[in-house]
């Protein structure tokens, strides 16, 4: 059965500096280098190398940074049968990281800002999991999950970047997946309290939450049950991408017919591998070294 991705794709052009530049002022850095992102490019790969068989519908131009994202995606393996040309900008993400560790992102959403309701798929035939996030626009997210329901499968949701999310669309989310500053903002409490925190957003018709607590783990919180996953132990050498690849992991495994404690731990130990490598994409395992790490568990 396929995963869906219905979502974001950028090129990441990333500059290191000594120190982010003030309002008005020019600084130097070095070498640009330019790399594949956007969420659902991120999650989409992420899932196809955990086994997935992957869809992606997305927007892009015909511009020069079209073929980034794109041509990561298809050496991903990805399906890009609803990749949508649109004439607009590519998405781009100007990204300085400074010297001590602050990074500074401009987003220009562009094509993903423009991808509508009718450039979904017409069927959703064959799909078992419909993975969305929140660079696309609030009412494409809403309709991809009623034609998602109405054909059987699951949704998922990972409500980042955090924004509120509209009433009709929390009874259709089966899954929802946040990391603590998302959480604490969809409920509307201080950080520190995930448990309660996930309790309440049950309360408003998503089937499981689960939150993601960086060097902490995570855990999933259901009805029935809480479940946690203390952090998967090694040598951290960049955490960006590891929210990306406990999401794609997740809806891999789950897909594969995983139950959730399985699959939690199969996402938290990915997500841990994510952090052992530079970089989004380039950093996210395969199926055989997430299984690899979970047997030496
Ligand atoms: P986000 O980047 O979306 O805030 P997190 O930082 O919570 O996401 O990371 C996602 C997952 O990646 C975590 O739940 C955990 O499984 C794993 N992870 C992140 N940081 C670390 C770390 N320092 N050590 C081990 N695992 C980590």
């Amino acid at each position: 059965m396929t995963v869906l991705i219905v979502g974001s794709l950028n090129t990441d052009i990333l500059v290191r500096v000594r120190r982010a530049p003030l309002p008005g002022e020019t600084v130097l850095g070095d070498d640009a280098q330019v790399q594949p992102g956007g969420k659902g490019a991120n999650q989409a790969v992420a899932a196809a190398r955990a086994g997935a068989a992957v869809a992606f519908c997305g927007a892009i131009g015909r511009d020069t940074f079209a073929p980034v994202p794109r041509g990561a995606l298809s050496a991903a393996g990805v399906d890009l049968e609803d990749l949508r040309e649109l004439d607009a900008p590519s998405g781009i993400a100007l990204i300085t990281i400074a010297d001590d560790g602050e990074n500074s992102i401009t987003v220009a959403s562009g094509a993903n800002a423009r991808l509508a309701p009718e450039h979904l798929p017409a069927e959703f035939t064959g799909v078992s999991h419909l993975l969305m996030q929140q660079e696309i626009p609030p009412d494409t997210v809403l309709a991809a999950a009623v034609r998602a329901k109405a054909a059987g499968a699951q949704v998922m949701l990972n409500a980042a970047p955090a924004r509120q999310l509209t009433d009709e669309l929390w009874p259709l989310l089966d899954t929802l997946i946040v990391n603590e500053h998302e959480l604490a903002q969809l409920a509307g409490v201080p950080e520190g309290q995930e448990e309660s925190a996930a309790r309440s957003l049950l309360s408003r018709g998503v089937g499981a939450v689960f939150v993601t607590l960086g060097a902490r783990g995570s855990l999933v919180v259901t009805a029935n049950e809480v479940l946690k996953q203390p952090a998967h132990k090694v040598d951290v050498l960049d955490t960006t991408g590891a929210g990306d690849t406990f999401c794609g992991v997740l809806a891999a495994w789950l897909s594969g017919g995983a139950a959730l404690p399985e699959a939690l731990q199969a996402a938290n130990v990915a997500g841990a591998l994510a952090c052992t490598k530079l970089g989004a994409q380039a950093a996210m395992p395969t199926r055989g070294e997430i299984e690899a790490a979970l047997s030496a568990l």
